[in-house]
């Protein structure tokens, strides 16, 4: 598994995203390294980036774009889906959320 992906992993597995200013320290990268894969990722549009303040300085949120379609590595049943819909009782969906 390649750096890259380690750290879209990391930001996929966070509900919120993660801290630009956290991940370079959790992978003990320099934050330009940091800089530039989230850029790969963002261009390649798996990530999109918030600015935020955080103890008094300016970085970004990274959140994945997937991240609220997919549970673990299962992608929400409703993408695509042609079937009548009553999600109160859709067994796809409720088997899906308890993977959440
Ligand atoms: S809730 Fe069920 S029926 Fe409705 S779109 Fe999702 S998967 Fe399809």
């Amino acid at each position: 598994m390649t750096l890259e992906e380690k750290v879209l992993d990391y930001v996929r597995s966070r509900r919120k995203g993660a801290l630009q200013s956290d991940i370079w320290k959790k992978f003990d990268i320099d934050s330009r390294k940091c800089s530039r894969i989230i850029t790969n990722l963002e261009q390649n549009g798996l990530v999109y980036k918030k600015s935020e303040v955080a103890n008094g300085r300016r970085t970004y949120r990274i959140l994945s774009r997937y991240g609220l379609l997919m549970a673990n590595d299962m992608v929400s049943p409703c993408c695509g889906c042609t079937g009548e819909c009553v999600p109160e009782y859709c067994v796809h969906l409720s088997g899906w959320l308890l993977k959440l």
